[in-house]
């Protein structure tokens, strides 16, 4: 979608610090991370937040590819937590967590 940073940077466009990608999902790393290792993954396909998505398949999909950021990173074994933020009161990331 035209004017939506995350396609922006899905598409190439801006830059960005990829950490993998695929035909489905785009990770990078987060311009100010809030946590050690702080990776944004998005999928190709605009979908703004998680109140618009419909596709269960493609949900799924984005987590087997954030496991995969994950393991990638070594964090597998030690631990690690995925965060699904949801429009702008979603709460925001902080270290440590709580
Ligand atoms: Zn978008």
């Amino acid at each position: 979608m035209t004017g939506c940073l995350f396609c922006g940077i899905a598409r190439g466009e801006i830059k960005a610090s990829i950490v993998t990608q695929d035909n489905a999902f785009v990770s990078f790393r987060d311009i100010n991370p809030q946590a050690p290792t702080h990776i944004l993954v998005i999928p190709r396909k605009h979908v703004a937040t998680l109140n618009e998505a419909t596709d269960a398949g493609l949900l799924g999909k984005l987590l087997v590819h954030a496991r995969d950021v994950a393991r990638g990173e070594g964090l597998a074994d030690r631990g690690y937590r995925l965060v699904i933020n949801t429009n702008a009161e979603g709460r925001a990331m902080a270290w440590p967590p709580g």
